[in-house]
């Protein structure tokens, strides 16, 4: 038995600590230090913020998966007296996320990048906080087989997902259960920073401009994400994943006040609905303290100040990731794969200023057009898609084509 179920308190670890997410689970952490024990913290490469957390909460583990990162965090934390150990290299997030002392598993890396150590929190049982939407969505059905047979819990740290799993019925918690007496799911969309912005608008946005999201504080990569609606369209392939839905009983529905985070509507013509301000430390309390509830640091949602609440289809045409990703959620096989590669690339291409806003769409669905189907039936098999989206969408990015004029090659 490990230490933290000897004495009740979870033993947590945030992979992606460093990040919006990763910040915000500390915080709520940090409320309750009789619940939760920090076992390990690990990031990329930001030895400041990774010290700073390491200092406060004392984790046993800390790892950097880049190595020079990883030796400078060692040399800080011996200095500051600390008996942190300090790993590094992607393979020591697959030993860390396996670690008997680890309950629960905060998923909070960015992209593709989540995948390995996400699939081994899985098959080792852990209660898994799944914020990283593009380990799912490229995996399908393999991640949930190695959530069935690791007898691991999912719990759906995407706000719209966590609304989701909180309107289901008690009995059906269990994720991946059919659902009983589901006619659909509502899943809702900010919109993003450009949701009036004309089509001509759009092919000259900046970064900065796409980061600049009007109800949430994020990561850059999802920010974009959120900008094109690809980071709706990962999330519908992840719904269908994750409740066993088809893509056909899920619609989007845009909501700029973003105060209904999702909602899901029964046979008999109830629609429930989870609300509350966006504040992603309410979805993160949930998933740390399920079935009980935590208090979470959120502010109260006063209905009366937000006003009006609106809702609006989604326009396909201006945001055709959307219409890309439907399409890859009903083809599924090794699609939604070529998908999330795809766009990695080319999100990455556009915060470096190398492509167009509304490049990402025909850059992935350009990647897209050139894949021939296969199955994905094993975790090399993911890979290989994954190697050779991303393969195709340097190529097509290296032609004209998708160049922004002026940009260096
Ligand atoms: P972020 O960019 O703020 O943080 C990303 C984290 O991942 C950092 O700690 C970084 O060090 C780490 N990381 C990046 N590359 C890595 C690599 N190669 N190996 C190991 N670690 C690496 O991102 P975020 O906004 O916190 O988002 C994290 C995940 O959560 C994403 O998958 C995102 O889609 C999802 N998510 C975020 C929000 C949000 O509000 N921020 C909401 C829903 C879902
Ligand atoms: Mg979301």
């Amino acid at each position: 038995m490990t230490q933290g179920k000897e004495s009740g308190v979870q033993g947590v670890a945030i992979f992606g600590a460093t990040g919006s997410i990763g910040v915000s689970t500390l915080d709520v952490i940090a409320r309750h230090p009789e619940r939760f024990r920090v076992v390990v913290l690990a990031a990329h490469r930001n030895v400041d913020v990774l010290k700073a957390q390491c200092l406060q909460f004392k984790p046993q583990y800390a790892a950097l998966v880049d190595p020079v990162a990883a030796r400078q965090l060692k040399q800080e934390l011996t200095a500051a007296g600390l008996m942190t150990e300090v790993l590094s290299g992607a393979a020591a997030l697959d030993e860390l996320a396996a670690h008997p002392e680890v309950d629960t598993v905060m998923a909070a890396i960015v992209g593709a990048a989540g995948l390995s150590s996400t699939l081994v929190a899985a098959r080792s049982g852990k209660r898994i906080l799944l914020a990283n939407k593009e380990s799912l969505v490229m995996s399908g059905s393999l991640f949930m087989d190695a959530v069935h047979a690791g007898g691991a819990q999912l719990i759906p740290i995407d706000s719209e997902h966590n609304a989701i799993f909180q309107c289901l019925p008690m009995q059906s918690k269990s994720i991946d259960y059919p659902q009983p007496g589901i006619k659909r799911l509502l899943l809702t969309a900010s919109g993003g920073p450009f949701l009036r912005m004309p089509a001509s608008g759009l092919t000259v946005v900046t970064p900065e401009q796409a980061c600049a999201h009007p109800r949430w504080v994020m990561g850059r990569k999802i920010s974009v994400d959120s900008a094109t609606l690809m980071n709706k369209g990962l999330e519908l392939i992840e719904a269908c994943l994750l409740f066993g839905m088809s893509a056909s009983k899920i619609d989007i529905v845009v909501h700029p006040q973003s105060i209904v985070h999702s909602m899901v509507e029964y046979i008999d013509g109830s629609v429930l609905a989870q609300l509350g301000n966006p504040d992603m430390r309410t979805p993160i309390a949930y998933g740390l303290s399920w079935p009980e509830r935590l208090f979470a640091g959120v502010e109260s949602l006063d209905l009366v100040r937000a006003g009006a609440l609106e809702f609006e289809e989604p326009d396909e045409q201006r945001f055709p990731c959307l219409r890309l990703a439907r399409q890859v959620a009903v083809s599924g096989a090794s699609y939604p794969a070529v998908l999330n590669a795809a766009n990695e690339v080319a999100v990455a291409a556009f915060l470096n200023h190398q492509l167009s806003f509304t490049g990402i769409a025909a850059l992935v669905e350009s990647v897209l057009g050139a894949h021939c189907s296969t199955n994905v039936s094993t975790l090399e098999h993911v890979l290989d898609v994954d190697q050779w989206a991303r393969r195709a969408a340097q190529s097509n990015l290296d032609t004209h084509r998708f160049r922004v004029s002026g940009a260096e090659s």
